[in-house]
């Protein structure tokens, strides 16, 4: 297992020092949203402070210093995800947004009724019902690639669902309840053999792996910032530019556009033609903060860190009695979905809290997946790089208490 120094890295995130019912606080639900080192906090509040007016267009000396703090932040995502250019990044308000803007736009310019766009049995909500809305408005159809046994998608049956009305396909990088690595190369390089783009929900991806649009060739992908030690509403849409060319605005305002008459509109050019009204111009700047922080501990040391961690976790819950773990793909992030015994996931959801332990309980936004595997929801842990084998240590002994009580 790699070492990282976690010992100061703990230090960055003043909320992991705090106790809840007098308990250290040990945060197991970073999958949800992850905490926020000082850096991205103090981002936040230099900006507020500092170099608030609003932006483009502005001729005096604040707003032309937040338009290009607003506009450095998009270069920095464009390095970060190396996107070709920052034409490419347009920001949202989260991966939800994102896959929204798409569905709607994508849809509207590109897709006829009857045309297909394939998904997966293992998608979030939000990369499912912004199509059934798309369905419903346009007539589109929705085909679904299923699971297999271990938490994988089925290849073969994916391979299956390509016929003449395919338009897209739109597949989550990692699943939030699984953990599984989605083989996305692939999934990418089929669909091109069919000439069909591809998105590609990075939610749970972008925290936790390297990511290069250019290598995987996806024609849109998507993440949050909150689940990337940034603050909370602020995401991206990277699309390649021959796309989001195509695709028509999403919303109309300020901002998105050139000329306005009452008779005619004409649209602002890429990226600004996706970003009507004025935007999270702070967020953007925290974001790419938290970007140049997780960049700065290495996105390999954080994959290998958290890998070792997810691992501990599975053989120590293994040990167990009456433990099923979901998702056994080999590819795995660092989520751990399980059940004990009958023991309702809520209750130990809300046991495990008395005892200063976060963890997530339910469905987690994936209600299909949960009828696929024939339960109602489970208990689910998420680690990042400042969580510990020694928290996992208390985690267990607290589990097998809950066991012994329940
Ligand atoms: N997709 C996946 C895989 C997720 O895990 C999440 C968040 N749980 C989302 C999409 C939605 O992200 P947000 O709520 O930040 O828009």
């Amino acid at each position: 297992m790699i070492m990282l120094d976690v010992e100061s890295i703990r230090k960055d995130f003043p909320i992991l020092g705090h106790t809840v019912y007098d308990k250290p606080l040990i945060y197991f639900d970073n999958a949800a949203t992850t905490q926020k080192p000082r850096s991205v906090v103090e981002k936040i509040e230099t900006g507020y402070y500092n170099v608030n007016a609003n932006i483009h267009r502005g001729v005096h000396f604040l707003s032309q210093a937040a338009t290009e703090a607003h506009e450095n932040a998009r270069k920095e995502v464009q390095r970060f995800l190396h996107a070709h250019s920052p034409a490419e990044i347009i920001f949202t308000r989260g991966t939800t947004e994102a896959i929204n803007l798409v569905a709607s736009s994508f849809s509207d310019a590109c897709m006829q009724p009857g045309d297909e766009v394939i998904i997966s049995e293992m998608e979030h909500h939000s990369n499912i019902v912004p199509w059934q809305i798309q369905a419903a408005r346009t007539g589109i159809a929705i085909k679904v690639i299923p699971v297999t046994e271990k938490g994988e998608l089925c290849m073969d049956r994916y391979k299956e669902l390509f016929s003449e009305r395919t338009k897209l396909v739109s597949a989550t990088h990692i699943s939030n309840v699984l953990g599984t690595i989605n083989p996305v190369e692939e999934i990418i390089g089929i669909a091109h053999q069919h000439q069909v783009p591809v998105l590609i929900d990075g939610a749970q991806a972008v925290p936790h792996v390297k990511v290069d649009v250019q290598a995987l060739d996806a024609d849109f992908y998507v993440f949050s910032g909150h689940k990337v030690y940034g603050p909370t509403g602020i995401g991206v849409l990277y699309g390649k530019e021959k796309w989001l060319d195509k695709l028509p605005p999403y919303q109309g305002g300020g901002e998105m556009i050139a000329t306005v008459t009452f008779e005619k509109t004409t649209f602002n050019e890429l990226p600004f033609k996706f970003e009507a009204g004025t935007p999270d111009y702070i967020g953007s700047t925290a974001l790419a903060e938290a970007l140049r922080y997780v960049e700065n501990i290495g996105i390999g040391n954080i994959a290998a860190y958290e890998d070792g961690l997810m691992r501990y976790a599975a053989e120590k819950l293994n040990t167990i009695e009456g433990v099923r773990i979901f998702g056994q793909s080999k590819e795995k992030g660092s989520v751990l979905s399980f059940l004990i015994d009958h023991i309702h996931h809520y209750d130990m959801g809300m046991l495990l809290d008395r005892l200063g332990i976060a963890v997530r309980t339910g469905h987690h936004c994936a209600q299909p997946l949960m009828n696929v595997l024939g339960i109602e929801g489970t208990v689910r842990i998420s680690f990042s790089f400042y969580n510990t084998k020694k928290e996992i240590d208390t985690f267990i002994t607290s589990v097998e208490r809950v066991r012994t009580m329940l």
